[in-house]
């Protein structure tokens, strides 16, 4: 069974490119039988407002776009809004997982030393790659520092070596070398779980077949697909949208007219004629 999830962040109203990605989702989901299922990516509290929210479900409604699972439809994959899932320790029991693994480990660098291991990089013209310091720690040296509440991240291992390939439904066969990733950040200090890591916990927890959203996610891959594995889940099927552009090339944004979805409807728009305009735009 077909299960698409859309997972905008409530940082901004619903603009012209998250709806689209939105409309060809939903397209492929009810072509094949499938589920939509809207997803809120809330877990930035600064940035995230209840009225963003209203505005990607107002958006969502008045373009007829139905939604199987959400907030306000709870399915059995429920919650759905990271924050919910976070207030049940969703993310911190699969960090635990991967702590007790081993593939993950407690980091205690301040935030001091880790831009000066960044600036080091920078000065000498080398990609960034974090430098495994506390990967040397001992388990008396973490337990001391845990025991001192020393504020800590958690990081993913990532291997080291090798390239891996995946092959995107709309840009074919996509490799990365590993070598240039680094171990990145799971749980934040502030035990919050980062973007990378809580996209893989609930298309996995959620039982997610395809991911549909816009190509400035294709470097997240790599980290993504490998925390897959690390898991031991398969891979859901992924198709990165290219963006829409203004017509001076840059991507989309306020500065080229309405940011809001609803602004159309408001300007008169029908909203099949919206839905028509964005379907057949890069079709
Ligand atoms: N919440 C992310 C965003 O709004 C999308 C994440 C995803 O689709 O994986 O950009």
């Amino acid at each position: 069974m077909t299960r698409i999830r859309f997972a905008p962040s409530p940082t901004g109203n619903l603009h012209l490119g998250t709806l689209r990605t939105a409309l060809f989702s939903w397209l492929y989901a009810k072509a094949t039988d499938g589920q939509f299922i809207l997803r809120i990516e809330d877990t930035d509290q600064k940035r995230s407002e209840a009225q963003y929210e209203k505005s990607i479900l107002e958006g969502l409604d008045w373009m007829g776009i139905t939604l199987d699972e959400s907030p306000s439809n709870n399915g059995v994959f429920g919650p759905y809004r990271q924050s919910e899932r976070m207030e049940q320790g969703v993310y911190q029991k699969v960090a635990q997982q991967l702590l007790d693994a081993e593939k993950a480990y407690y980091c205690f660098d301040t935030p001091a030393e880790l831009d000066a291991e960044r600036q080091a990089a920078i000065d000498s013209k080398k990609p960034y790659v974090y430098s495994r310091k506390a990967l040397k720690l001992t388990k008396e040296e973490i337990n001391t520092k845990l025991a001192a509440n020393v504020p800590y991240t958690i990081r993913f291992k990532m291997p080291d070596t090798g390239t891996l390939t995946y092959t995107d439904l709309i840009r074919g066969d996509v490799s990365f070398d590993l070598s240039l990733m680094g171990d990145f950040v799971i749980m934040k200090s502030d035990q919050s779980p980062s973007y990378n890591f809580a996209v893989v916990v609930d298309d996995i927890g959620m039982a997610i077949s395809h991911v549909v959203r816009g190509e400035d996610h294709i470097s997240n891959m790599p980290r993504q697909l490998c925390l897959c594995d690390a898991l031991g889940q398969s891979w859901p099927q992924y198709a990165h949208m290219p963006m829409i552009l203004g017509p001076d090339k840059s991507k989309l944004s306020k500065r080229h007219g309405a940011t809001n979805v609803i602004d159309y409807r408001e300007q008169g728009y029908l909203s099949e004629a919206l839905f028509n305009y964005l379907s057949l735009l890069g079709w």
